[in-house]
């Protein structure tokens, strides 16, 4: 089915408006009179991290249409439905124009950015000075260029001096992070989006590109030579795409993969020359594995054994095997362990980094690998560690401070920081690009914790959000088309991100406010000498990089805008063509004291909240294409808010005729800490018996009212993707 055909049965729009809707787009071959531009501005998609770019066109100072660029290394001329729709943001509804502070009457009233930023920095010294420099956090987004993030790690580490600084990132890929860092010595994903084309096995674990990455699905299906693997408890839009689909018990991953380790090794599958000379811990590993029997495995995650054995033997067979995985296996208390467990599976059959062989997280937003090099919040910029006095030593010497301003020591993480709020140790925050009131887990405990801060600052280019709303100061900022900048996508490519317009009203750029702030602080100076744009910014970046895994020195924006994207590492030293396809650890070097990968025995574990008697379903969480994330931008664009306008529950039918559920009928969804009302249901079969899906992004039906605090030890990722409900007829109103 072609996109026009899709997005028409979607819309039950007629072909001249869904062309209208489309007008000027290459690929699906439109115009329109009305939306010609006058000029068109490169640039990347600023939803998710497939990295697509697209061009921008303008005419007469405003962003009229948008198309995929056909040149760009990443998507070659398409774009999804959001990336179609994505110039809508920018002239929607909404957007936040002034600074606001809020009035001793307790609204929000229009100041000036002297005044707004001057009683921001008054009141964080307050709060320091009476509680400590930790008392005031910071949590910011993967939404920022990597410019931006940088800036502002140092501006909160070295001109604040907080370490309690993190990134809705965390909510999303630091267990990729913390998995890579456990096998690898770092971060990184060793892969390439090139892999998905000559792999010749591609196993995907908890990752419905289809819907959420749905670029990356052009790669899968130009590779015909391929067994796609699909391994997923909801029978997803990707999971119908596969040869072998694994509808696996929730949470049941880490099972699977280890039985399949098992099998491996019990049947002498795996590269033992590889294991010998490139890693440790195989003895451990194999150890480890002693209870991972095919019935075990089979029990847990209600697959046939010999289907395991199969999977388990294509997978050490194959030529090339790749395996991707996303939210499905991030979002868990085992998240970290089933990453590593992974990486076991790549390491012992020698399949990382060599082409179409590798494990590979797929990142959520635009720009989380741009923070996560840029670092500051589980790292220090360019992958160094907070706890290593060479490290600490090395950005000294480029910053020209003094090292022991650095920390040594990561601050807390953004569960951790909320639970602060509560317990009094934070006492103001700022938060930059995000919207924790619908995207936190368990909301109630976010919203006590906000109500007891002294001061809460809310950095975002729209207002009201949930989050502005209880704001004390509101920092209107720019958006993605209004500023200039580089994203860094899953495969560790930075593409350009530019302006094509101005920002609404008095919004600024996150950067210029960072640098006004600084102005603030006293800082600006010291710590931004001369700074004048995200040029600036990245020529740092550029130095702080070089010699680190995620070497950007070679690069230039001008090189990167040329090639449509240039990947790391990319040295200044390099002979390698800028446009090349570039792999981490295919020489078998890793990031470890001794270049070996870390083989790390992982332990299955049930999720912690199973269904009972009160609450007799598991609630999956996840996403629409339509949407991003909590909607501020995509549902203020029409087009994509009339396609998918409300959220559902899937159940299964026999699930629905036991508690005598119709389709379409209103029910509410209930755990042990809140309550969903007046939901649409949806019976189908693409959802499990004793199962229930509810998409995340809708504040006024918010799954979070439902998720538990629950968290994964290691990464601090919360398990949003599992806990027990029951489902409840609306009650009728008269
Ligand atoms: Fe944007 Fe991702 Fe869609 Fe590409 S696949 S257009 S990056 S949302």
């Amino acid at each position: 089915m072609s996109w026009m055909q899709w997005f028409r049965e979607k819309s039950g729009l007629d072909t001249k408006a869904a062309r209208y809707a489309f007008a000027d787009d290459p690929v699906l071959g439109f115009t329109s009179a009305r939306m010609q531009a006058d000029r068109w501005v490169n640039s990347t998609c600023g939803y998710c991290s497939v990295g697509c770019g697209m061009q921008l066109g303008v005419r007469a100072g405003k962003v009229v249409s948008v198309r995929g660029n056909p040149d760009h290394p990443v998507n070659r001329g398409k774009l999804c439905p959001k990336g179609l729709a994505e110039h809508y943001a920018i002239e929607a509804e909404g957007r936040a124009q002034y600074p606001l502070l809020r009035t001793s009457g307790g609204t929000l009233a229009r100041v000036s950015w002297d005044d707004a930023l001057t009683t921001m920095v008054q009141q964080f010294r307050a709060v320091q000075h009476k509680h400590g420099a930790d008392s005031v956090g910071v949590i910011s987004t993967g939404q920022l260029v990597t410019e931006e993030f940088y800036t502002l790690g140092k501006l909160v580490q070295l001109g604040l001096a907080s370490r309690n600084y993190d990134g809705n990132t965390t909510l999303c890929m630091s267990t990729a992070v913390a998995g890579y860092k456990r096998s690898f010595g770092s971060d990184g994903p060793p892969g390439a989006y090139a892999d998905l084309e000559v792999a010749d096995l591609i196993l995907l674990i908890g990752a419905n590109v289809a819907e959420n990455h749905p670029i990356l699905c052009t790669r899968i299906e130009a590779n015909r030579d391929r067994t796609l693997i699909v391994v997923d408890p909801r029978v997803t839009k990707t999971a119908m795409m596969a040869d072998i689909y694994l509808p696996v018990r929730p949470r049941s991953d880490l099972a699977l993969i280890n039985a399949m380790l098992r099998v491996i090794i019990d049947e002498d599958l795996y590269d033992a020359r590889y294991v010998e000379a490139h890693t440790t811990g195989f003895d451990d590993l194999r150890a480890s594995l002693e209870n991972c029997t095919l019935d075990h495995a089979s029990q847990i995650t209600g697959l046939d054994p010999g289907l395991i054995v199969r999977i388990a033997r294509l997978y050490a067979e194959a030529r090339a095997p790749f395996i991707g995985w996303t939210m499905g296996v991030n979002h868990s208390t085992k998240g970290t362990e089933t990453v590593n467990a992974i990486n076991n599976l790549a390491l012992i059959t020698g399949n990382v980094g060599r082409a179409g062989a590798s494990p590979f997280s797929i990142t959520g937003q635009c720009n989380a690998m741009g923070t996560r090099e840029a670092g500051f919040a589980s790292s220090l910029p360019g992958y160094r560690n907070f706890e290593s006095p060479d490290d600490r030593n090395d950005l000294a010497r480029l910053w020209n401070i003094d090292p022991a301003r650095i920390p040594s020591s990561r601050g807390l993480a953004y569960p951790d920081i909320v639970e602060a709020a509560v317990s009094g140790k934070i006492r103001a925050l700022w938060i930059i690009g995000t919207n924790p009131l619908v995207s936190f887990p368990n909301i109630d405990v976010l919203k006590h914790g906000f109500n007891n801060l002294d001061f809460l600052v809310v950095q975002d280019g729209f207002h009201p959000t949930p989050t502005t709303e209880l704001a004390d100061l509101v920092l209107p900022a720019a958006i993605w088309g209004e500023k200039d900048g580089t994203y860094t996508n899953s495969e560790r490519r930075a593409s350009k991100v530019n302006a094509a317009v101005k920002p609404p009203g008095e919004a600024r750029s996150d950067f210029d406010i960072f640098l006004d702030v600084a102005g603030k602080l006293g800082c600006r100076e010291e710590l931004f000498p001369q700074w004048q744009t995200t040029a600036d910014a990245f020529d740092e970046w550029r130095r702080a990089s070089s010699g680190r895994l995620c070497d950007y020195s070679g690069m230039t924006w001008e090189a990167i805008e040329q090639t449509g994207g240039i990947q790391w590492p990319f040295p200044a030293d390099t002979t390698h063509d800028p446009s090349s396809v570039r792999r981490l650890y295919g020489d078998g070097q890793f990031q470890t004291a001794d270049r070996r990968a870390r083989l790390i025995p992982t332990q299955w574990a049930p999720f912690p909240e199973p269904p009972n008697a009160d609450f007799p379903f598991v609630l999956n969480t996840g996403r629409t294409v339509e949407h991003w994330h909590t909607r501020t931008k995509t549902g203020a664009i029409s087009i994509l808010q009339q396609l998918s306008p409300r959220a559902w529950l899937e159940m299964n039918p026999a699930d629905a005729q036991r508690l005598s559920l119709k389709p379409h009928d209103r029910v509410d969804v209930v755990s042990a800490r809140g309550r969903v009302s007046k939901v649409e249901l949806r019976v189908t079969e693409v959802i499990a018996a004793g199962q229930v899906f509810l998409p995340f992004h809708f504040a006024e039906t918010n799954a979070n009212q439902l998720t538990q605090s629950a968290y994964d030890p290691i990464s601090r990722e919360p398990n949003f993707k599992q806990c027990a409900v029951r489902v409840e007829k609306s009650p009728t109103v008269s």
